[in-house]
């Protein structure tokens, strides 16, 4: 489409200064001014997506509607604009290759030397224009992973170099988004780093158009004219990105700086409709104002990484916000759970979220967790793993199937009760072929869920090979364990609850990734508002017995 205009982030100095925050809070004033916007990630590694990288090393592998396993940005993205993102929205080094030499194996190149510029560029460029070129954007925002002067990063940024030729300045513009470092022994901010990743973008004939500061002071006048001057940019466009309480803040900070003037400005489009951030800031408002707080133990076997569960511990905050309580989390390592240390471990919360997760590691941690949470009627949500849990918990301390497990911890389980689908038991590629994206689920009448979502279908994004093994859903529903969600093509258990329980529940996909600032997600908030309940039972019975 002619008209959809592109911004570029590249990223100078340092790793980690929230390109992703910063392409999510500019797309959110884009959107609350009324333009149609989309955000994407290209990813310098080789993994042709994320899906195989363990969560410590890159952290939670994100899942869309249409079954990509993509960066955890595309979670932000999805939960600052509530709109889905899909496989364009993430793009990998290892995909660029993968479709060049699948072209070049089919002989598309019509003889010709293949080489990273222009196959592999050209390549880029296409899946840049991709979203562009669907109609539905007036804007399309591509964060490019990685820190310039990167080998891994060059064709990226000679692709953006060849596209802002191509499209020209006012259809096309970079965002670099840089550190101002502050040396506490001489009490001053320092630029210097910041002029040199500027020089480097300038060495592949890239111009940064706008520079975001990340600081941890205000930036002064002079500072900000120095900046201006030595990094060839006008003045307005120098850009501070202030430490904030919370990245929810950043939005309303990159409006007072006028970053989403400056970018309209250049891309000469409507600047005079003022950003509608009603609903945000209701958010925010309740989000720093609870009226009371809660505390949930994260039961997991990544926890030494806050990003592994990051979809997760954002879900916490909408649905605290909702709630308007503060939810406090506690990350518990699911291997450091035993008879001995489970009391002190986890009789203080007021509800126990056994995490996602993969292999043998830390399983029985888990199990004692659910245990724990079910004999005491301590609010309990399982997710994906968590639900597995669940279901060989019950099957072995209430059905007495003592050896029940998931045949991904134990093949020869006499009691597999949750097990391989047929469709998996032949696969050997790991990457891309679990069950994947959105799929249909009913819910039962008279549930939690029901009543959680207010609806009888629901579609929720999958990741995971095992199942619930049908064979032992009779027997676990005559003990209690009652199976409130159900595929309704396949018959597939998809949800388990105890109607006995104030609030116990296991779903075997993975809602916190529909969980946004507009849409917090139904059943975290029906979660959090057991906790309440719960931790006010028990206040109530403290000054029951003191009195
Ligand atoms: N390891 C389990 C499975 O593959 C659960 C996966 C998950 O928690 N995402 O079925």
């Amino acid at each position: 489409m002619a008209n959809t205009k592109y911004v570029f982030v590249t990223g100078g100095v340092s790793s980690s200064l929230g390109k992703g925050i910063i392409a999510a809070s500019l797309a959110k004033l884009l959107q609350a001014r009324g333009y149609r916007v989309t955000i994407q990630k290209l990813d310098p590694y080789i993994n042709v997506d994320p899906g195989t990288l363990n969560p410590y090393e890159h952290g939670e592998c994100y899942v869309t509607d249409d079954g990509a396993e993509t960066d955890l940005d595309l979670g932000h993205y999805e939960r600052f604009l509530n709109t889905s993102t899909s496989q364009a929205n993430n793009v990998t080094t290892g995909r660029i290759y993968q479709s060049v030499i699948e072209k070049e194996r089919r002989g598309e190149f019509l003889g010709k030397t293949v080489q990273v510029v222009p196959h592999i560029t050209n390549e880029i460029k296409e899946r840049i224009q991709i979203l562009g070129k669907s109609g539905d954007y007036d804007i399309v925002i591509t964060e490019i992973g990685g820190t310039v002067g990167d080998i891994e990063s060059l064709p990226y940024i000679e692709a953006v170099r060849q596209l802002k030729w191509e499209l020209g300045d006012t259809n096309a513009l970079v965002i670099h988004l840089t550190l101002i470092p502050y040396l506490s022994a001489a009490g001053e901010l320092k630029t210097k780093p910041t002029q040199h990743s500027v020089k480097t973008l300038m060495e592949s004939g890239i111009k940064a158009d706008i520079l975001v500061c990340r600081t941890e002071h205000e930036l002064s006048e002079d500072l900000r004219r120095k900046l201006a001057l030595f990094c060839n940019v006008r003045q307005e466009a120098v850009i501070q990105s202030i430490d904030a309480s919370t990245i929810y803040d950043v939005p309303n900070l990159m409006l007072e700086e006028g970053l989403d003037a400056v970018v309209l400005k250049q891309l000469v489009l409507r600047d005079d409709n003022v950003p509608n951030l009603d609903k945000w800031n209701d958010f925010l408002k309740r989000h720093k104002n609870p009226k009371c707080e809660v505390t949930i133990g994260l039961i997991g076997k990544y926890v030494e990484l806050q990003d592994s569960y990051k979809s997760i511990l954002e879900a916490f905050i909408h649905a605290g916000a909702e709630n308007e309580v503060k939810v406090n989390v506690e990350s518990i390592h699911s291997e450091y759970i035993d008879d001995k240390t489970i009391a002190n471990k986890i009789a203080h919360l007021d509800g126990v979220l056994v995490a996602p997760g993969f292999g043998e590691r830390g399983i029985e941690g888990k199990i004692k967790a659910v245990q724990f949470a079910r004999e005491n009627k301590l609010p309990f949500f399982g997710i994906c793993l968590g639900m597995q849990m669940a279901v060989i918990e019950y099957s072995r301390n209430v059905l007495g199937l003592k050896d029940a497990c998931s045949v991904e911890v134990d093949e020869n389980t006499t009691n597999p009760v949750i097990s391989l689908m047929e469709e998996q038991k032949n696969i050997t590629d790991m990457g891309g072929t679990m069950r994947l994206g959105a799929w249909d689920c009913e819910l039962a009448d008279d549930s939690k869920v029901s009543e959680a979502y207010g609806a009888s279908l629901i579609a929720e994004r999958h990741r995971h090979r095992y199942e619930y093994n049908d064979q032992y859903k009779e027997q676990l529903e005559k003990a209690g364990l009652r199976t409130t969600g159900t595929n309704p093509k396949t018959g597939l258990v998809e949800i388990v609850e105890i109607p006995e329980h104030p609030w116990f529940v296991g779903v075997q996909y993975h809602p916190e990734y529909k969980s946004t600032v507009a849409n917090p997600h139904p059943l975290f908030v029906a979660f959090i508002k057991a906790a309440v309940e719960y931790s006010n039972c028990k206040k109530d019975a403290k000054v029951a017995q003191g009195s």
